[in-house]
């Protein structure tokens, strides 16, 4: 394996380069991390691809692993900054990544790391978000990024099928939620490719899909109260199986506040969450925002 010494040749993608690493390092996927790593360069090639670099991007890669998407993010951006947790890596990276002048790695927690502070250093005009995200932890992950409003062009991540699903979902549809809700009222949502489990090491037990979140200039609605509206959401789907009017209350509305907001919008009071849209829920909000008002004054 001597040809294997610089890496900068090498598959890294590859099961035999993996397992001449993870035996040179002495290294162990960790589970509780979801160290589940790629080894398809077509899968590496669709994330690069969808997330169209350039040398005026900064990338920021959340959990570079041994660097698969690293390196060939780097190829085409301006600079590569690659968020990883787990410090046993950090040897590995320097082995894999020797060679790329335009890639720093910083060992963080992505969900504690100020990336306004890491993007507002950097003289890059756009920056880009990939991931082959750890399952444990995709949903606050996507969530730190939108509700932070880290100035961003888009994600592309890799991430549970069943995930995936659900943020694409629309209403009616059993899958929609308030993760698709979320979502969709900060980004335009694409379906990249759907990812076989077997192309991973180890094999996780579930396929996932990549999607490309692109970052709406103007969010899907205007509610007058942004914060209000994602309680309704949340009350609406924290019980899904109850009607509208019953599962509101949860956000702290009496039944004849509800009575009288719905009837405002003609919505029936009878329909469950699933079934309404963003435009309903922004307009709900906005008719219970005047009870919030009179009780704050
Ligand atoms: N990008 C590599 C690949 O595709 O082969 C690795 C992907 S693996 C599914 C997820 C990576 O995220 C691991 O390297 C893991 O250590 C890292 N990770 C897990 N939690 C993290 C966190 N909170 N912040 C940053 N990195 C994290």
């Amino acid at each position: 394996m001597k040809s294997l010494e610089t890496a900068k040749n090498m598959e890294l993608y590859s099961l035999s380069t993996l397992n001449y690493i993870r035996k040179k390092f002495g290294f162990h996927n960790a589970k509780s991390l979801g160290q589940n790593f790629l080894t398809d360069k077509g899968v590496i090639d669709s994330i690069i691809e969808a997330t169209d670099i350039n040398e005026e991007d900064l990338v920021i890669e959340i959990g570079p692993g041994i660097g698969v998407l690293t390196v060939e993010a780097a190829k085409e951006a301006g600079k590569v900054c690659a968020i990883e947790i787990d410090k046993n890596l950090l040897p590995v990276l320097d082995f894999t990544l020797k060679g790329y002048d335009n890639i720093e790695v910083i060992n963080q927690d992505v969900l504690k790391t100020n990336l306004n502070d890491i993007i507002k250093s950097s003289t890059f005009q756009h920056t880009k978000v990939i991931g082959n995200l750890p399952y444990y932890i995709t949903t606050p992950i996507i969530m730190y990024l939108l509700e932070n409003e880290i100035n961003i062009e888009s994600i592309t991540i890799m991430m549970q099928k069943e995930v995936a699903d659900r943020i694409i979902a629309g209403p009616g549809s059993k899958t929609f939620g308030a993760i698709s809700l979320a979502v969709q009222y900060y980004c335009e949502v694409s379906e990249v490719a759907d990812v076989p489990k077997e192309v991973f090491y180890p094999v996780p037990k579930v396929d996932s899909t990549v999607l490309k979140l692109s970052i709406r200039t103007e969010k899907q609605v205007q509610p007058k109260n942004e914060k209000l509206m994602f309680s309704c959401i949340k009350a609406g789907f924290g019980q899904r199986r109850k009607t509208i009017l019953n599962s509101l209350t949860g956000a702290g509305f009496s039944k004849d506040e509800i009575k009288q907001a719905l009837e405002r919008l003609s919505i029936e009071p009878k329909r469950r969450a699933e079934t309404l849209s963003i435009e309903d829920f922004a307009a709900i909000s906005d008719e219970l925002a005047v009870f919030v008002e009179k009780k704050d004054e």
